[in-house]
C-alpha cells in the first residue's frame, strides 16, 4: 500500500500542470524525437527533452546517468500531477524503493512533478543519486533491501520518506552547473543534442 511504502525524495511544493506521456529513449522517429540514454527511460516526451537539454549542460548530470548504466540500472522517470508518497507530505521528487530484478538488471522508478525547467532537472539528478545510493549495493533487490540501505546511509525527513546528503548535494551541483551554463554563449550546441533524430542503437552522443 502506498501508505506503508517508503520513498527517498526532494521535498517541496507541488504545482499542478498538465503533460504528455509519450515514451522517450530508442523510439522511433516520431514518437518522441529526443535521444537520451536507454537506460534512463522518461515517460513524458516533454520532461525527456528538458533531461536532454541538462545533460548537455551538466556535467554532473551526465556523471549520474553513465554511472547508473555502468551499474546496470535502468530507472523509469514518470510525472505525476502532485508527488505524495501516502499522501502526507507534498514532494518535487521521489524514488520509490520497489526494486524489479530482470536478468543483471534491476529496475527502479522515479516520480517528478509536472516541471520543465532546471529546477525540474535538478530534482531528477537528486533520484538518480539515490538511485545510484541503491544500486551500489549489489544485496539490494527488493524493497525491504533498499529500506535497509537508506536506514544505513540516510536520515528520516518524515514518515516514510528518507534522505541523504549525498543526493542534496549532487542537486545542489548540478543546479550550479545549470545555473552556470545560462551565463555562458548562445546554447547552439543544445539544440543540435535536442533535435538529434534517434539513429542506429547504441549510446547518446552528448557533448561535453
Ligand atoms: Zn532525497
Amino acid at each position: 500500500m502506498a501508505r506503508t511504502r517508503l520513498w527517498t525524495a526532494s521535498v517541496g511544493l507541488a504545482v499542478a500542470l498538465t503533460g504528455g506521456t509519450v515514451a522517450a529513449g530508442s523510439r522511433p522517429a516520431g514518437t518522441c524525437d529526443v535521444r537520451i540514454p536507454d537506460h534512463v527511460r522518461v515517460l513524458d516526451c516533454r520532461l525527456a527533452a528538458t533531461l536532454a537539454d541538462g545533460m548537455a549542460r551538466s556535467p554532473s548530470l551526465r556523471d549520474l546517468v553513465d554511472r547508473i548504466r555502468e551499474l546496470q540500472g535502468i530507472v523509469y522517470v514518470s510525472t505525476a500531477l502532485s508527488v505524495s508518497p501516502g499522501g502526507h507530505h507534498v514532494l518535487l521528487g521521489a524514488l520509490s524503493h520497489q526494486v524489479a530484478v530482470a536478468g543483471p538488471y534491476r529496475i527502479m522508478r522515479i516520480t517528478v512533478r509536472h516541471d520543465y525547467d532546471d529546477r525540474a532537472v535538478a530534482t531528477i539528478a537528486h533520484e538518480l543519486r539515490h538511485a545510484i545510493e541503491v544500486l551500489q549495493d549489489p544485496a539490494a533487490r527488493s524493497k525491504g533491501d533498499v529500506d535497509l540501505v537508506f536506514e544505513r546511509i540516510g536520515y528520516r525527513i518524515a514518515s516514510g520518506v528518507m534522505e541523504t546528503e549525498g543526493a542534496i548535494n549532487v542537486e545542489r551541483t548540478v543546479s550550479k552547473e545549470l545555473q552556470a551554463s545560462r551565463q555562458g554563449p548562445p546554447a547552439v550546441a543544445i539544440r543540435q543534442v535536442i533535435v538529434t533524430r534517434p539513429g542506429p542503437a547504441g549510446p547518446a552522443l552528448f557533448l561535453r
